[in-house]
Parts: structure tokens; C-alpha cells; sequence
């Protein structure tokens, strides 16, 4: 249970998925199903140069979820990522407000580890998030994954506020 002296964000090193980010609205069984979007949508990942595949699903706080997978490019710098196809679609649609994404990947489609955002996909999410309260989970099955505030990802982030 949490204290009443204890800062909400404490609790998720403590005991993972029990408790969660902004408006409490990222339960365990949330984070399962943001794991099985991620993963689901990494099938679709275009890598034929990489084969590398890469899933993402991406809560917003109205408990929307947009998926998204890697799409790679022949010249090579066009390449997006699972984490940027997911909150450009999200940000398309006029979403502006996010809990959550959970990301999974692999080489061949395989997941043998979890799957860090690249430094420019964690630029892109501190754009639209609160770095203290937005969660990445990252998966290696529903079962075993870890919980980061994007705060532990990118400490001392560049955001909108900065300039
Ligand atoms: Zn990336």
C-alpha cells in the first residue's frame, strides 16, 4: 500500500506495474495489454535491411492506445522508429496528453532483451510528456518487464519549457 508521506512514483521501483503513472490509469493488466500491442504491432515492422523489429503501443491518458513498429529506409536516415511511428500517428490525430508506451524488439522478430529507446525517440517523447510522470515499459514478455519514468531515460531532457 502506499503511504501517505510517499511520493506516488516511488512505488513502481518498489513493486512493478502495481501502481502506475498519471491518473493512476496504468494498471498491471494495462501494462500486459500495452506489451501485447507492442508486440503484435512489431510484426508489421519494415526492416530489410536491419531485420531488426521493433514494437511500440502508446497509452494516452483518455486510455487511447496507438501502436507503431520501425520503418526503415534504402537511403538509411528516413528510418523511424517503433516509439516515433506511434507518437507521430498519436499526434496526427490531435492526442497531446500520454501515460504510457511499452516497447519490445528484436533481431529477426526474436525477443531475447528489452529494447531501450534510441536517444532521438526519447528527445521526441519528452516533447509531449511529463518526463516525471510519463511510463516506458519495456518488455521482454508480458510477464518480465521494466518500468522507467522517462525522467531515468533522459535525465535533464531539453523540453518546450527550455526555451
Ligand atoms: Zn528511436
Amino acid at each position: 500500500m502506499q503511504r501517505e508521506d510517499e511520493p506516488k512514483n516511488s512505488l513502481i521501483q518498489r513493486e512493478k506495474g502495481e501502481l502506475l503513472g498519471k491518473q493512476s490509469i496504468v494498471s498491471r493488466s494495462v501494462v500486459k495489454n500495452l506489451i501485447r500491442e507492442a508486440m503484435e504491432s512489431m510484426e508489421h515492422a519494415y526492416n530489410p535491411y536491419s531485420h531488426f523489429y521493433v514494437g511500440s503501443a502508446l497509452l494516452t491518458s483518455r486510455q487511447k492506445i496507438y501502436t507503431g513498429c520501425n520503418i526503415e529506409n534504402a537511403s538509411y536516415t528516413p528510418t523511424n522508429c517503433a516509439e516515433r511511428t506511434a507518437f507521430f500517428k498519436a499526434v496526427s490525430e490531435g492526442e497531446r496528453d500520454f501515460a504510457a508506451i511499452a516497447i519490445v524488439g528484436g533481431k529477426e522478430g526474436i525477443i531475447t532483451d528489452y529494447c531501450p529507446p534510441c536517444g532521438v525517440c526519447r528527445q521526441v517523447i519528452r516533447e509531449f510528456v511529463d518526463p516525471k510522470q510519463f511510463l516506458v515499459i519495456l518488455a521482454k514478455s508480458e510477464e518480465d518487464y521494466l518500468l522507467f519514468f522517462l525522467e531515468e531515460l533522459l535525465p535533464m531532457g531539453f523540453g518546450p519549457e527550455s526555451l
